[in-house]
């Protein structure tokens, strides 16, 4: 993750925690599996779980961390400001990346992941939009809301993104 490595922030992306989960079979992947097949959300209080014993690792107390895909609902949101205040951290800055739907769309049929099928991917979009969006306000709210236009190569979207975080802090 090329932010990370330029800000020095460790990378936690509660998707590949729950894939990894899925592929060691344990009982948090036997959970999470079809959830994730469907492309439906898994719990907060699974999410809350595997974020509050991840946070509190020594990495992410030296470093801080740059969280991937989660918070998705208002509820975690608050998780995750309760989980950092208890650890002396906040929340600094959220990226919201812009892209047509049109565009997301391509960019999960082309990387072939196995949730990655017509039915998932809409029932996720419908999900952002009912979930996740609600959380652009939420942020907003707390002054720490940058959007960044998501539309181009992997290299304009990454300088937009250190712009953004750069100009945050
Ligand atoms: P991602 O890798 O972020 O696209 O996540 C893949 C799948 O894992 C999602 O479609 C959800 O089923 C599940 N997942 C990952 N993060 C979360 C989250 N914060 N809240 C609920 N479900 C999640």
């Amino acid at each position: 993750m090329r932010i990370c490595e330029s800000f020095g922030v460790v990378h936690v992306s509660t998707g590949e925690m729950l894939r990894s989960a899925v592929e060691k079979r344990t009982p948090l992947g036997a959970k999470a599996a079809k959830i994730m097949e469907e492309g439906q959300l898994v719990s907060d209080e699974i999410i809350q779980g595997i974020l509050a014993e991840r946070l509190s690792c020594q990495d992410v107390e030296d470093g801080g961390v740059l969280l991937d895909g989660v918070p998705r609902t208002v509820t975690q949101a608050e998780d995750v400001e309760a989980i950092l205040g208890n650890l002396g951290r906040r929340l600094n800055v959220a990226i919201n990346l812009d892209v047509p739907i049109e565009v997301a769309k391509a960019r999960m049929l082309s990387r072939g992941r196995k949730d990655d099928t017509p039915d998932a991917i809409m029932r996720r979009l419908k999900l952002y939009e009912a979930e996740t969006a609600p959380l652009l306000e939420w942020f907003a709210e707390r002054a720490a809301l940058r959007n960044v236009n998501g539309v181009g190569s992997e290299d304009e979207v990454f300088e937009r993104i250190k712009e953004a975080i750069t100009d945050h802090s």
